[in-house]
């Protein structure tokens, strides 16, 4: 268990643990399953066909909404066996676009919280995606002022971490790490010798997945919402 004195950089997830992001990919993926509907006998199929492209393009597109909507447009084609019209893939298209343009809408309690955090420590964001995307939505947020060190990276893994406090100076045991995804956010932190805070968001990407059994070698706590990381350092 951490001991909350020892923590001086406090880093938070952005998307579903400051604010709300899987749900519009739900919504979307909801939205291409009715294009599709009419060239398929069952619908639902779109779901698993769209996760083994999303998959396999993550080494080409990278996480982000661009490279969602590039593996919709290639599900639907393939599904319609490439009778899908060029009106259906502008609808595709624009579903994208208005997910781009989505209001930023923060979880319950973060704003209050995060302002509290940031008086206590150097308080940065660690999330993956498209960069502007992301830096769109974090300026849109009214909470980026709160933030010491904004860091966009492609990929969360040990390798990552390790090298991103390596590159600020931050030694790892006074290093802990807020977010949603146990594969992202908690495991690959551990690994890099720093400490890691689970805030579970009520739905997970398919990749965003871990078993168990990763995890049963290591410590970590698990918090209900942002405001309870406020209570666990004791702070207000
Ligand atoms: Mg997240």
């Amino acid at each position: 268990m951490v001991d909350p004195a020892t923590i001086k950089y406090l880093a938070l997830d952005a998307d579903d643990t400051l604010w709300m992001n899987e749900p519009i990919f739900v919504r979307t993926q909801d939205a291409c399953r009715d294009i599709i509907g009419k060239y398929v006998s069952n619908p639902k199929e779109m779901d698993s066909k769209l996760y083994e492209y999303e998959k396999k393009n993550l080494r080409l597109f990278g996480y982000g909404i661009k490279g969602f909507l590039l593996s919709m447009i290639e599900t639907v084609v393939e599904l319609s066996d490439g009778k899908v019209s060029g009106i259906e893939i502008q609808q595709i298209i624009d579903l994208g676009k208005e997910m781009l343009e989505h209001p930023v809408h923060l979880l319950e309690t973060v704003e209050k919280s995060v302002k509290t955090l940031s008086e206590h420590f150097v308080l940065m964001v660690i999330t993956k995606g498209d960069l502007f995307d992301q830096e769109n939505k974090l300026a849109r947020s009214g909470i980026a002022d709160y933030f010491q060190i904004v860091e966009v990276v492609s990929e969360k893994n040990e390798v990552t971490y390790c090298n991103l406090l390596k590159r600020h100076n931050i030694p790892a045991q006074q290093f802990l790490m807020v977010g949603n995804s146990l594969k992202s956010d908690v495991l690959p932190v551990l690994q890099a010798g720093g400490h890691a805070i689970h805030i579970p968001y009520h739905t997970t990407w398919e990749l965003e997945k871990v078993s168990e059994h990763k995890l049963a070698d290591y410590t970590y706590t698990e918090l209900g919402r942002m405001s309870e990381l406020v209570d666990f350092f004791g702070i207000q």
